[in-house]
């Protein structure tokens, strides 16, 4: 079979290294002669696998001893209510700059008070708004750090005053980030890191115990934290397969050379899109994502779209079709998507264009 080269925005490719072993493991986990799937949480191999993800994280994000890590069920949704639900008192401030970000808008506002610092929806969510000011007075102020329908990414972490709190679902592990300024990183695992099922989360535990609501056992990130993250039965093999994610991460050298590579990756991406006469970037030039990569036909070509689309998957590319909120085309290029197939998607648009 000839090769695929995964563009799918999420769930989406992984590191073979993480496929591999993953599959080998549910055939026969820990040479116990059983597989992941039928094992108890509470064994040791399991308990050791759990915290060996926790703590590899801690490493490679470089996390300080005042924040924990835990994994949690429900993807990065549930966190659109569980970071309010922990962390809103009064009043806490969002920076909209898309669908995801909209939606953690949604959930907080049954919380408490939602400042709207800025939005980029005038401009179907373009670019990363710049001019605005967040409260003093608030409890956080939340940021999505990578847009992952639109195609923008705050290159940088900004300074407002007020701890933040960021959904990193598409960009967690991608650069090096300075968690210190953060009470709360959740990122769902179906991007950068596993199957669907699981989000990481990484909390400041003297941020926690601030607010006046009771929380329900499953939504406190204390208890989770408390427990080790092993409050209930949690998402055992998207868990096992995040370690050996972060394994290969830390194999590779960390995220300063996974960030390296994502900058080669994307810049190799966007300069045939700015050359090729058929394409166009959708995303302001300096808010485009490393991470997904959007692009739509030029006016005077649009009747071709889908002739590109066809022809991109008789060469292998698969998942290239852009969201319906943005069209044309997105190439997700994450952590574990080779250059090689960056290169490959680069080759099949600059043939394109000799056919027209
Ligand atoms: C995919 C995604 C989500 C949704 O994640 P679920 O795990 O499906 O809840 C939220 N935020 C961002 C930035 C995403 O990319």
């Amino acid at each position: 079979m000839k090769k695929k080269h995964n563009f799918y925005a999420g769930p989406s490719i992984l590191s073979e290294y993480t496929i591999k072993n993953t599959a080998a493991a549910v055939e026969n986990f820990a040479g116990s002669g059983l597989s992941l799937l039928e094992v108890s949480h509470r064994g040791k191999d399991f308990i050791a696998v759990n915290d060996e993800a926790r703590v590899l994280v801690k490493e490679l994000l470089d996390v300080p001893s005042t924040h924990e890590v835990i994994f949690v069920g429900g993807g990065a949704s549930m966190q659109f209510c569980m970071a309010p639900y922990n962390l809103l008192n009064k009043k806490a401030s969002y920076l909209d700059t898309g669908t995801w970000a909209s939606k953690a808008i949604k959930e907080a506002k049954i919380f408490g008070e939602v400042e709207v610092v800025a939005s980029s929806k005038d401009k179907n969510y373009s670019y990363i708004p710049k001019e605005y000011s967040v409260s003093p007075d608030s409890d956080y102020f939340h940021i999505t750090t990578n847009n992952t329908i639109f195609g923008t990414e705050l290159h940088t972490i900004p300074d407002v005053g007020v701890p933040l709190v960021s959904d990193m679902s598409s960009d967690i592990f991608s650069r090096p980030v300075d968690v210190s300024k953060f009470n709360v990183i959740y990122a769902g695992a179906q991007k950068n890191l596993a199957p669907s099922g699981v989000a990481v989360v990484i909390v400041r535990t003297d941020a926690l115990g601030k607010v006046d609501r009771p929380i329900p056992s499953m939504l406190s990130y204390r208890i989770h934290v408390d427990n080790d993250s092993m409050y209930n039965t949690p998402p055992v093999l998207p868990i096992f397969a995040a370690l050996q994610t972060l394994k290969w991460y830390k194999e590779q050298g960390g995220l300063p050379v996974l960030q390296q590579k994502n900058i080669e990756k994307a810049a190799i991406l966007y300069a045939e899109i700015d050359r090729n006469k058929l394409f166009k970037g959708t995303a302001a030039v300096e808010d485009r994502s490393l991470m997904n990569v959007c692009f739509v036909m030029n006016e005077e070509y649009k009747e071709l779209e889908s002739a590109f689309n066809e022809y991109a998957t008789a060469n292998g590319m698969i998942g290239l079709k852009g969201h319906r909120s943005v069209g044309g085309f997105r190439a997700s290029i994450y952590n574990a998507m080779p250059k090689s197939s960056v290169e490959a998607l680069v080759e099949t648009m600059k043939a394109f264009e000799k056919t027209v």
